[in-house]
């Protein structure tokens, strides 16, 4: 390259920092603006008093696509980061049985056959069957989708048999599985999409095989660590990080973008825009009416869009007896999705998820106190529920779930202090559309060439990396996000991409 051409990235949320580590890494000038105090978006860490909490992701699935990010900056991620891979990985409550889940298949094949009459049986056939979709699958995930020519690939047409189109992830179990609950436990992580199994593409089974496959991953500090590790990765490599730095608008000239407009009124130009803050917030506040077609205003509400979470984190004076990762059932568990995703309202009788990271992870706490994260799937704000005056309420039902289901005697006198995210607050002050915070809904007429382009495709100059572009939301996806954005821009200036490790 014979200048450094410039580029600019609004957001430094993972799929930003992890764009901006590639293009340093590759000679590009880079510089990252984030409206927040600190890096990491929803990844970045909650601090209240001597507590530390992750704000959102706390389940690191395939770490070797982590890996190889940082391997492509000439860096092993191990020199950044302490790793601890959690073993068994999470335990399900259901009403009648709690079911621990290993990616051990021996441990496995155990507890499934001591908690399901129908036994550990499916559960091979489950493995070598999902693991060969995966594979045809995974390489179609890695690539471009911003052109037609992009979409007819051989990788694709050879992966259509394997979408199994007809299906959700839910019926597709039903090849190995027979129990509904036994479906469950290989399903229920449609959920880390913001999903109803049974409105996820089969496809997505490849969640739950990728758990059982490569494990999970706790990180020493909490999941926010990779944020920060990839911020000192940008920096060494002489990338500039902006946070408190707000972007009010991207000037365009010509449907093609020069640079970003400040809340503070400055105005700084780039050579190519990389927009990390989520997809829908941004087309809708950052780019002037009436530039856009496919993603004006009123197409970008019609889209589908994901669920959205209640997030109570408590700092307490004690420790409970807890596993890493708990994930509860609502005893109807079909009424409370439905009331999530179609009804759209509050159910009084919820599923819910905890993590109790103090369990592995001695540093986000002091001795004998801990720090709870919960979350409760809610509907988003297309619900138009009043979490002001909800807000309260919920809390209470949380904390009386909390005593009763986990055995959490008397936690309401152990809270030291605490905070709230509603679905609200997700939108008012995380900027993300409608609260839906897993971005767009996965639904096939948003995926792969039907989901925003990575190549944005209204805008020049213009490139899209998170959780609302391709290949969609989750930490490795939004890290391949900012992979395929990476060698777009390196291929256009004709850089050499991947001369790392
Ligand atoms: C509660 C929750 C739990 C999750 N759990 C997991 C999990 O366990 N595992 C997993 O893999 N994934 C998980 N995810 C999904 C996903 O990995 C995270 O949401 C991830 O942080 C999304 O990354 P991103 O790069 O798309 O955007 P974000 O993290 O949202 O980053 C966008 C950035 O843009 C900034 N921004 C917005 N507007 C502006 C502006 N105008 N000017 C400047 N900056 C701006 C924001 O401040 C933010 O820093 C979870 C998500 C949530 C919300």
């Amino acid at each position: 390259m014979p200048e450094k051409k410039h580029i600019v990235i609004i957001g430094a949320g993972p799929g930003g920092l992890c764009a901006g580590m590639l293009l340093s890494h590759h000679g590009f000038n880079v510089t990252l603006l984030d409206k927040n105090a600190e890096v990491g978006g929803r990844n970045r860490p909650i601090r209240l008093g001597e507590f530390v909490f992750d704000t959102g992701p706390t389940f690191l699935l395939m770490k070797h696509v982590l890996d190889d990010m940082f391997a492509l900056c000439g860096r092993r991620s191990d020199a950044y980061l302490d790793f601890i891979k959690l073993d068994p990985m999470y335990r399900l409550l259901f009403a009648d049985r709690a079911v621990n889940v290993y990616s051990d298949r021996a441990k496995m094949r155990e507890e499934l056959a001591q908690s399901f009459a129908e036994g550990s049986d499916g559960y091979d056939q489950y493995l070598q069957r999902e693991g060969q979709r995966f594979k045809k699958l995974y390489p179609c995930i890695k690539r471009d989708y911003s052109s037609l020519k992009a979409f007819f690939s051989w990788d694709l047409l050879r992966a259509v048999p394997s979408l199994a189109l007809n299906h959700s992830v839910f019926t597709n179990l039903g090849k190995y599985f027979q129990e509904e609950k036994m479906r469950l436990v290989f399903s229920f992580q449609s959920k880390y999409l913001g999903m109803s199994p049974w409105d996820c593409p089969a496809l997505f089974t490849m969640l739950s095989y990728l758990e059982h496959e490569y494990g999970i991953y706790h990180v020493k500090g909490g999941l926010n660590k990779i944020a920060a590790a990839m911020a000192q990765v940008i920096t060494e490599q002489g990338g500039v990080i902006r946070t408190n730095t707000a972007v009010q608008s991207l000037i365009i000239k010509d449907k093609v973008v020069q640079g970003v407009r400040l809340e503070d009124g400055s105005e700084l130009f780039a050579d190519e825009v990389i927009v990390n803050a989520d997809f829908a917030y941004a087309m809708t506040q950052l780019v002037p009416h009436g530039t856009l077609r496919q993603y004006s205003p009123e197409k970008i509400q019609a889209l589908d869009y994901s669920c959205s979470t209640f997030m109570l984190y408590l700092g307490l004076d004690t420790y409970y007896d807890l596993p890493h990762h708990t994930i509860a059932f609502a005893d109807d568990y079909t009424t409370n999705i439905d009331n999530i995703f179609h009804n759209k309202t509050l159910s009084s009788d919820f599923s819910f998820y905890v993590q109790n990271a103090c369990a592995s992870d001695d540093s986000l706490a002091p001795a004998g106190k801990s720090a709870l994260y919960i979350l409760v799937p809610m509907p988003n704000n297309d619900s138009g529920l009043d979490w002001p005056s909800l807000c309260a309420e919920k809390r209470g039902q949380i904390l009386t779930v909390l005593e009763e289901r986990l055995g959490l005697v008397g936690i309401r006198d152990h809270i030291e202090c605490e905070k709230i995210i509603t679905p609200q607050t997700w939108a008012s002050d995380e900027n993300v559309y409608k609260g839906a915070t897993f971005s767009l809904a996965h639904k096939f007429s948003q995926l792969l060439y039907w989901r925003p382009h990575n190549q944005f495709q209204e805008l020049g100059q213009c490139y899209l990396v998170g959780g609302g572009t391709h290949p969609g939301s989750g930490l490795p996806t939004i890290y391949e996000s900012a992979h395929i954005s990476a060698k777009l821009i390196c291929r256009k200036h004709r850089v050499k991409f991947g001369s790392g490790l």
